[in-house]
């Protein structure tokens, strides 16, 4: 018999054997450098998806290839058995950025909130004088976003992401974001922590204000909760401060972060404050590849690259103009531009009808985008992302707003 010589494409793997949970992908994906990607024709891409804002570097930064491939040839993993340098290391430099506390890794965004929630427990039980399942409640925002897994999807009250998996787990109720009676109006004795996202990613970039989290934060002091940030797609340097609740000048008792700090390796990492830092005791929680000595590199170059590259320094300062030119295009098409949010290299152009065909329309011009909510264009550029790639957007969004105006 003849081999046969015919290949399957990838699409037609994806097809036959990936599960359905995910949209059909309008492409495959080769190869990518800095801020641009290629497809398997040979198309070149402006990513700004940024890959749902993990890539912080952009694709294969020199710095962090070889970081990356020195470590692979010296220790992969051992688990948490063992100490390793790079975790301890890491751990020492969010510290740094986030303020005196303890850092616990694991290996995604909902993986960090879940660890989150249990430490809420936690709280609640200290706050209960050691009484189990007395004070678990957390109060969250309507639209938030924090994850897939069950603590998380309990705490994002969305009807697309919760149908067909109740029983949720209880506690979780919902006040309206930026409105602080709506929350402190849901606190009782049994509440344990206050959970927000400082910026909603998933639906749509809305902003905590800073008024809205200094009142959080005053509010969780005078009820002893827990207040917890889940900074996983605002976090690490996108909106221009690495996180993205400095620009209110608050400190949270417990910080989620994910996507962008292995700029590109999956790792997850929750730091708590000396209100939090000591409720993990040995037993309580773990994860078999939190914090592997090879994530970890990845996420200590991709400290190395942001600080060496000023990248904080650089987001904010090219973002001015960008932010101009995408409320200049919100002017001039007000037809189909609502309004135009966000920080820095996080940005939500609401459009006035559905996304699609927008992002289908820069998607054949070279440019990548992302959804987000209900008709929000989501750009998320690598931190890296030079003025004239940010130019560039804006005259590929302006082409395709024009074709249709
Ligand atoms: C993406 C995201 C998560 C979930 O992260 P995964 O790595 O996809 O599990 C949680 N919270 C926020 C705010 C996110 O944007």
């Amino acid at each position: 018999m003849i081999p046969s010589i015919v290949r399957t494409s990838t699409a037609e793997l994806y097809d036959a054997h990936v599960m359905k949970n995910y949209g059909r992908p309008a492409l495959t994906l080769v190869r990518g450098r800095g801020a641009q990607v290629w497809d398997d024709a040979g198309n070149a891409y402006l990513d700004f998806t940024s890959g749902i804002a993990v890539s912080a570097l952009g694709h294969c930064h020199p710095h962090w290839v070889a970081t990356v491939q020195r470590q692979a040839g010296e220790l992969i993993h051992v688990s948490n058995l063992f100490r390793t340098p790079n975790q301890g290391e890491l751990a020492r430099r969010l510290v740094g950025y986030a303020g005196p506390g303890r850092v616990f890794f694991c290996n995604s965004g909902a993986e960090a909130d879940e660890a989150m929630i249990k430490l809420a427990r936690l709280h609640g039980v200290r706050k209960a004088g050691g009484e189990d399942g007395k004070c678990f409640k957390v109060v969250g925002a309507k639209n938030a976003f924090h994850g897939r897994m069950f603590g998380g999807m309990s705490a994002t009250p969305q009807v697309k992401i919760q149908k067909g998996f109740r029983p949720l787990v209880p506690g979780f109720s919902f006040g309206e974001l930026n409105n602080l009676e709506s929350f402190a109006a849901l606190v009782d004795d049994q509440t344990a922590a206050i959970l927000v996202e400082t910026i909603q990613g998933e639906s749509g970039i809305n902003p905590c204000t800073p008024e809205f989290l200094r009142g959080l934060r005053k509010l969780c002091d005078e009820k002893n909760l827990l207040l917890m940030l889940d900074e996983v797609q605002c976090g690490i340097g996108r909106t221009g401060k690495f996180y993205a609740f400095e620009y209110a000048g608050v400190r949270p008792d417990v910080i989620a972060m994910a996507k962008g700090l292995g700029g590109g390796m999956p790792i997850g990492a929750v730091w708590a404050g000396e209100k939090a830092a000591e409720l993990f005791q040995p037993g309580n929680h773990g994860t078999t590849f939190g914090g592997t000595p090879l994530a970890c590199a990845a996420a200590l170059a991709t400290l190395d690259v942001i600080e060496r590259e000023q990248l904080l320094a650089h987001v904010t300062r090219v973002s001015v103009a960008w932010h101009e030119a995408l409320h200049g295009l919100a002017q001039t098409f007000s037809q189909h531009i609502a309004a135009v949010r966000g920080k820095g290299f996080l940005v939500g152009v609401q459009t006035t009808g559905d996304t699609t065909p927008w992002l289908t329309a820069m998607r054949e011009r070279g440019l990548l985008a992302v959804s987000s909510g209900n008709n929000v264009i989501r750009f998320l550029p690598p931190l890296i992302a030079s003025a004239d790639e940010l130019t560039k957007s804006v005259e590929i969004f302006r082409t395709v707003l024009a074709a249709k105006a």
